[in-house]
């Protein structure tokens, strides 16, 4: 029987999501950008442990000063990181169009507004691009929401500790363009990895 999503390769997946057999190029196109895969499919599951490994292997190629500054950055704010990547997921699904040039330039409008706010200067650069400034806002509320307490309290995370995480964020940004060349390698690998309404943990505890 064919892919019932392209009707040429054979479908030797049988997909919980389409309720039919489909081929492995589009079960891994497809895999909760735009099919409905429930957590129990043996297929999503072993997805991600592939996607762990990509992770490990993107991380991998970066110029070894700074893969070992980003290495360090991951062990010290794994929840930090963790919850920036989960951020970008969910709004790679509320803006469809989202690409990573538009990740990248709002990550760099906060590393701006950041490292003002380690010295002390409040100055926070905004975007007139939409898209930009839509993720640029939710990183924003992310990284204030990551140092108070559940009552709402604290200050948001220290802006040097900001400065790290979005700074291992932008990287991994250029470090996934490098390897694919696709406009949303990064941010679709996101999406992939976090598909839940509920947060997860870090890739690399895969
Ligand atoms: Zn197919």
């Amino acid at each position: 029987m064919k892919c019932i999503w392209c009707g040429e390769r054979k479908g030797k997946r049988e997909c919980p999501a389409a309720g039919a057999p489909v081929c492995p190029r589009c079960c891994g196109e497809r895999r909760v950008l735009s099919a409905a895969c429930p957590e129990s499919c043996p297929f999503l599951e072993a997805g991600r442990e592939r996607d762990a490994r990509v992770y490990r292997k993107v991380l991998a190629r970066l110029p070894p000063l700074e893969r070992e500054r980003h290495e360090a950055t991951l062990e010290r704010h794994p929840e930090a990181i963790a919850r920036l990547e989960y951020t970008l997921a969910r709004q790679r699904f509320r803006q469809r169009d989202l690409a990573d040039r538009d990740v990248r330039e709002a990550v760099g409008l906060l590393l701006e507004s950041y490292r003002a706010g380690e010295a002390g200067i409040l100055y926070e650069r905004t975007s007139e691009n939409p898209r930009v400034e839509g993720v640029r806002r939710e990183i924003r509320a992310a990284v204030d929401a990551l140092g108070r307490s559940r009552e709402g309290e604290g200050a948001g995370l220290p802006a040097g500790v900001a400065v790290e995480c979005l700074g291992f964020i932008r990287s991994l940004v250029d470090a996934f363009q490098a390897e694919y060349g696709a406009d949303s390698a990064y941010i679709d690998f996101l999406a992939r990895f976090f598909p839940g309404e509920e947060e997860g943990g870090s890739i690399l505890t895969l």
